[in-house]
């Protein structure tokens, strides 16, 4: 069966939190959407810290009203060096209210996000959901056709490819992705503690990589742990009342007694750029584009900043009567999230191997870089604006501003 080939339509490939999003906002503006994603395997139990300008596209959208309640505001962020090594960075500690912000953004645990989105979605009448994997996507000159593993096609004018780190739309638009894994693993998990967080973040910095813990509503918080692969299976089976009392030692005690709660996660740490971000009616976005380490709380921020771009831009093509897919529209595309990408990337990047690395004069260099940030007030407060927002040109959808 095949649809009639509708040039006002367009296709989004996997129903992530960064392809949701784009439904969402190209639906939301009355463009034909079909959204084709097979839900995730097993169940996500990361959480996810969305920053200020992805809560305010969220709004926009009219998606984080189902958020609220399921999200704790980040208003204090600190970096702690725990290396136990020579040189040692001083504590950092970044307070949202110092660049007039309430809170640098909020932590959700993606099950809520992903039932947040995915209630909205469902309210949209211009979008068709499709639970179902795709098995083909074939790009032409006037259209692009996508085939469900059902054998239905669909056709648009445009396919945003959202599906994730091994994205079948990558192949399709013939770009090839810039790949390194690290030898790091995160361990995942969501823990209550017997002390408040008082809406504080702390990364610990090991020589392992960082043990973040972010805060939750009420007296929980999400722990994102940056392993050596060979402690890190260890340590993941050991039973809840060993882990817990394992996390109270490397945290130092600060969230007091520690109850781990079901569900932990095992990700292997890697570095992906795709070598462009769109060709032959195909836009990437989220990790199909890029995939970054869980440092920074970036990752998904990135994605949800690619999503807004190419719903931006393409809407406006649309609207002015122009191809959706056009070489044009694809090539804005690009442009737009080349240098935000590409600048997070690096710097995350850098920062992980000053971590890993047992040479003197680099842990020196990150000692004294944070040293800077720390004394330097408006060195300070740039970083943490950059941080939350790049300095480049944001999406609409992040400024408020409806499309
Ligand atoms: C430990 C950890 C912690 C993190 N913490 C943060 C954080 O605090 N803040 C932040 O911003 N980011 C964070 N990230 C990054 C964030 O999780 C990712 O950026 C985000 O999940 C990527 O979303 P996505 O929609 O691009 O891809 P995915 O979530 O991978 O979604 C892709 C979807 O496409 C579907 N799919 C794939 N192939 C097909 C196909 N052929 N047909 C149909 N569907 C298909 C998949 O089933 C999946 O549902 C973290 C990452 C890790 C590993």
């Amino acid at each position: 069966m095949s649809d009639k080939y509708d040039k006002g339509s367009v296709i989004v490939v996997g129903g992530g939190p960064a392809g949701l999003t784009a439904a969402i906002a190209m639906a939301g503006s009355g463009i034909s959407t079909v959204l084709a994603g097979k839900r995730p395997s097993r169940p996500d139990n990361r959480t996810t810290a969305l920053l200020a300008g992805s809560v305010t596209a969220l709004s926009t959208l009219g998606v984080w009203t189902h958020c609220e309640a399921h999200a704790a505001p980040l208003r204090v962020m600190r970096l702690v060096d725990d290396t136990g090594r020579l040189w040692r960075a001083p504590e950092v500690k970044f307070a949202a209210n110092e660049i007039g912000l309430d809170a640098f953004g909020y932590n959700i645990e993606n099950r809520h996000l992903l039932t947040a989105l995915e209630r909205r979605a469902r309210d949209l009448p211009s979008l068709r959901i499709r639970e179902e994997e795709v098995a083909a996507v074939a790009p032409g000159d006037d259209n692009a056709s996508v085939a469900l593993k059902s054998g239905e096609v669909i056709n648009g004018a445009l396919v945003i490819g959202a599906d994730g780190r091994r994205s079948l739309c990558r192949n399709a638009a013939g770009i090839s992705v810039d790949e390194r894994t690290y030898k790091q693993v995160a361990l995942t998990l969501c823990l209550a503690h017997s002390r408040p967080h008082h809406d504080s973040s702390t990364e610990f910095h090991t020589p392992s990589g960082p043990f973040t813990l972010v805060p939750l509503p009420g007296q929980r918080s999400s722990l994102v742990w940056v392993l050596d692969p060979t402690d890190a299976d260890d340590i993941a089976e050991l039973d809840d009342a060993a882990l817990a009392a394992e996390i109270e030692q490397r945290s130092h005690s600060i969230l007091g007694k520690i109850t781990v709660e079901r569900g932990r996660g095992l990700f292997p740490l890697s570095l992906a750029t795709a070598d462009r971000f769109a060709a032959r009616r195909i836009a990437l976005i989220g990790e199909a584009a890029h995939v970054i380490p869980p440092i920074g709380a970036q990752g998904l921020n990135l994605g949800l900043r690619d999503a807004a771009a190419i719903s931006e831009l393409a809407i406006a093509a649309h609207r002015a009567g122009r191809d959706m897919g056009s070489d044009a529209t694809l090539n804005a595309y690009d442009r737009m999230r080349r240098s935000d990408v590409a600048g997070r990337t690096i710097a995350i990047d850098l920062f992980n191997r000053t971590l890993l690395s047992d040479f003197l004069p680099v842990q020196g260099a990150r000692g004294l870089g944070l040293y800077l940030v720390d004394r330097i007030g408006p060195l300070r407060r740039a970083v943490m604006r950059e941080g939350v927002a790049p300095a480049s040109a944001q999406p609409r959808l992040m400024r408020g501003k409806a499309l």
